[in-house]
């Protein structure tokens, strides 16, 4: 295997053969759980990946946990007791984090549409909704009316720029996403009559980004365009998101993103924040860099034929559960996420082999012809990088299968 050549089972440990997360090799944790397929997150690697982030982080710029990449209340709990804080997508979101000991003055809510039910649920508790339209801002008035509370409100920013090489635009041309940004210096006059507490800005221009030039550079565009705003702001911002978008490797050729270089870049960028934006705390928000890695997809082969002479593992998990590991969460291409032989780790004979599961579609592929040790009927296949946006982003109903477990370790 070439040199270049990324592997993301390197962090992880092998005894005997046999995967080890956490310490505990993959067969006890199996059985622990009682049934496949499961999802097994490591606490480990995600305490080591904030730790690297740590390095790279000046002080006082914080950083957030966005839930929606892994929203399992543990993994929550943890994620927020190793973080500055989290930022929710829905009123489920929130209720997990108020329940994780989230603390309202460091929860963000952002998100199109939300219903003035959840916008209720965010006002009670105290969080900032980072709005994403003039008409959820009146209706957010509204309900802070009925409530006698102050809203707590930031403007989420449609930037008039785009992060570039990444995996999913959020911001820049027509979105759903956010305030067009030439529309927010009227907004901004217009708040300063209304009975809130002005908190800032959020601007969010994508994910999945492996390139830190690209990273470094739609944070400068976002700084330099909120210190625009803020000039028309009802009062000087206490917070600025800037976003996030780190992303991780799946297939082959990608590589890790290189954080050295964000370094420098972010003490610049705090030192230009602290002269033009002062008393407004940066925030940067991440998902799929914190939990992504730390997380890996068990499933059981139960039956192997050949086809016209392709091998077929046809195993209890399928896009079901992991819908982006079968390449239809958002992939133009279909690509392999990187897989093994949880228990056949060194040992034996390879093959050329398709992963399938139980599903009646051709959809239902987690791996097209992977190399593979050569497995039976009981072996454990492992999909790597999949502690995000896996269980919670599948179609969990289709087929009517059960549920995946799912184990924080
Ligand atoms: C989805 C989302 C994120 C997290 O994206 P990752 O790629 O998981 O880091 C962060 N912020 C907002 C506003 C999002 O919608």
């Amino acid at each position: 295997m070439a040199s270049d050549h990324y592997d993301p089972g390197q962090h992880f440990e092998t005894q005997e053969d046999c995967l080890v997360v956490g310490g505990r090799s993959l067969k006890d944790i199996a059985a622990e759980v009682g049934r496949t397929p499961f999802y097994c997150y490591s606490s480990d690697l995600m305490h080591k990946r904030v730790a690297e982030l740590r390095k790279v982080l000046p002080e006082g710029l914080h950083l957030h946990y966005a839930m929606k990449a892994n929203p399992m209340p543990a993994v929550v709990s943890l994620l927020n007791s190793l973080v500055d804080g989290l930022d929710v997508a829905s009123g489920g979101e929130l209720s997990v984090a108020l329940a994780a000991g989230g603390d309202p003055e460091h929860i963000s809510f952002a998100g199109p549409g939300k219903s003035n039910d959840e916008l209720t649920a965010a006002v009670s508790a105290g969080v900032t909704v980072n709005v994403e339209s003039e008409g959820e801002l009146r209706r957010l008035m509204e309900v802070g009316g009925t409530l006698g509370a102050k809203p707590r409100v930031a403007i989420r920013v449609n930037p008039d720029f785009e992060l570039k090489s990444s995996g999913m635009k959020m911001g820049g041309g027509p979105k759903q996403f956010g305030i067009d940004a030439e529309q927010v210096p009227a907004l901004l006059r217009r708040m300063a009559s209304l009975d809130l507490e002005f908190r800032g800005f959020h601007v969010f221009c994508g994910s999945q980004n492996l390139r830190s030039e690209a990273i470094i550079e739609a944070q400068t565009k976002t700084l330099e365009l909120v210190e625009r705003l803020a000039a028309d702001a009802p009062s000087p911002p206490s917070t600025v998101n800037i976003g996030g978008g780190f992303g991780i490797p799946y297939f082959p050729g990608e590589h890790p993103l290189d954080l050295a270089p964000l370094k420098p870049h972010l003490v610049q960028l705090m030192q230009t924040a602290q002269e033009k934006l002062p008393g407004a705390t940066l925030i940067t928000e991440l998902g799929r860099f914190l939990v992504g890695e730390a997380g890996i997809y068990v499933c059981r082969v139960i039956d192997r034929k050949v086809s016209r002479g392709q091998v077929f593992l046809i195993t209890d998990g399928g896009l079901h559960h992991h819908l982006a590991a079968s390449g239809n969460f958002g992939q133009i291409l279909r690509k392999n996420y990187p897989a093994v032989v949880g228990n056949k780790m060194r040992q034996g004979p390879r093959e050329s082999a398709s992963v399938v599961g139980p599903l009646c579609t051709p959809l239902d592929l987690l791996g097209d012809r992977v190399e593979l040790a050569c497995a039976e009927e009981g072996d454990l296949i492992v999909l790597f990088q999949s502690g995000a946006y896996g269980l919670t982003a599948s179609p969990i109903n289709f087929l009517s299968h059960p549920p995946p477990g799912e184990v924080l370790v």
